[in-house]
């Protein structure tokens, strides 16, 4: 199965293309079957259940799937103006009442802002916004402007009044989108598991979750995409089951001006894009939520800082690219990456 996360222009058929070779599903898996839709959580989604169940199961597991997901972005995108995060977002220093799931998101990010020291902050919002025009990451903000919206910034001053109750200060704004697609796999994983799905595999961008194993008890052979723009090839493969693969990289969302490029993943202590020398962080774990905040953070902090506090953290696993065309994995991951672009090594960080 694949990693592909370019910028938003994937050709889906040579995508589909490639599952299809590295998983071998038209010779071992003949019940495979794939559901896709586009322009959800802001990318292509695709469902594919490894098990052998009625068409008219699969429809009824796969509209939940699809309905699911459009719910979560629309209570939870920024880009939405009636989203309940946008409510939240203009409702300052309240205590404004959300659903359970997004209470418990914001709490998670809290504790993830705290293991990230800040790296990872979803009050970062205010600054993203400078850099959006209708909703597209596209706009060089003013230095002036970064400075004046850096001093919303800082986690520490959400508040939660009372169950299920968020509150922050006035100029704040909240951007869950850092980890939303590891919320909305997290969701769709419970939905197969409660239909009785044993093998499936979710693609959101470029995010993965495997369900078990292949049916054949082997693994999933996920591959990550070349974290270069315009390079379409892929790097590595790495095998995983019952696993999330969340990469986070400044090849995805772009702009570029004046000959620099200017890439969506900000330093919530300076409102520009983070730049340690990383092409991209892909984190793995049985916990898509943290893998993707965990992928983001690592990205943020750099390859020493990033790869330590991984090490520290029980249960996930990291791949953290570097300018200079180095693999650095987790010990836990080694055998399972496999180098496929000779352009660049492997080496173990411990
Ligand atoms: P993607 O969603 O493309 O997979 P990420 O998971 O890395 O990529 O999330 C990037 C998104 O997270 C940005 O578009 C922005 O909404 C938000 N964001 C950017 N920088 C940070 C940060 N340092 N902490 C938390 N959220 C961030
Ligand atoms: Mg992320």
């Amino acid at each position: 199965m694949f990693k592909i996360k370019t910028h938003y222009h994937i050709n889906f058929t040579a995508l589909l293309l490639l599952i299809c070779l590295l998983t071998g599903c038209n010779s071992q898996s003949p019940n495979i079957k794939s559901a896709t839709r586009d322009n959800l959580l802001g990318t292509t989604i695709t469902i594919s259940i490894y098990d052998n169940i009625p068409d008219s199961l699969f429809d009824t597991i796969i509209t939940q799937c699809f309905d699911t997901i459009n719910d979560i972005e629309a209570r939870m995108s920024v880009n939405r103006a009636d989203s309940e995060i946008s409510r939240l977002n203009e409702n300052h220093e309240g205590a404004f009442p959300v659903s359970d799931d997004i209470y418990e998101l914001i709490k998670n990010a809290i504790q993830f802002s705290y293991h990230t020291t800040g790296a990872f902050d979803i009050s970062v919002g205010s600054v993203m916004e400078l850099w959006k025009q209708d909703g597209d990451f596209i706009f060089l903000p003013s230095p002036i402007d970064i400075i004046e919206r850096l001093t919303y910034v800082g986690y520490k001053a959400i508040s939660f009044p009372a169950d299920n109750k968020i509150s922050i200060p006035t100029g704040m704004k909240l951007d869950l989108g850092a980890f939303a697609k590891g919320h909305a796999l997290e969701v769709v994983r419970g939905i197969l598991i409660k239909n009785g799905i044993k093998h499936a595999i979710l693609d959101f961008g470029g995010d993965i979750f495997t369900l078990g194993k292949k049916p054949d008890g082997s693994n999933y052979r996920v591959a990550i995409k070349t974290p270069i723009i315009g390079d379409n090839s892929l790097v590595c493969i790495v095998e995983v089951s019952d696993l999330s693969v969340m990469t986070s990289g400044g090849y995805e969302r772009y702009f570029e001006q004046d000959n620099a490029y200017y890439h969506h993943i900000l330093d919530p202590a300076t409102g520009y894009p983070a730049n340690n020398k990383l092409l991209s962080v892909t984190v793995i774990s049985p916990d898509p939520i943290g893998a993707d905040a965990l992928s983001t953070a690592g990205f943020v902090l750099g390859l020493e800082k990033g790869m330590n506090l991984i090490n520290e953290l029980e249960g996930y696993e990291a791949i953290f690219i570097t300018e200079e065309k180095e693999i650095y994995v987790t010990d836990g991951l080694h055998g399972a990456v496999t180098v496929l672009n000779e352009g660049f090594r492997k080496i173990s960080y411990n």
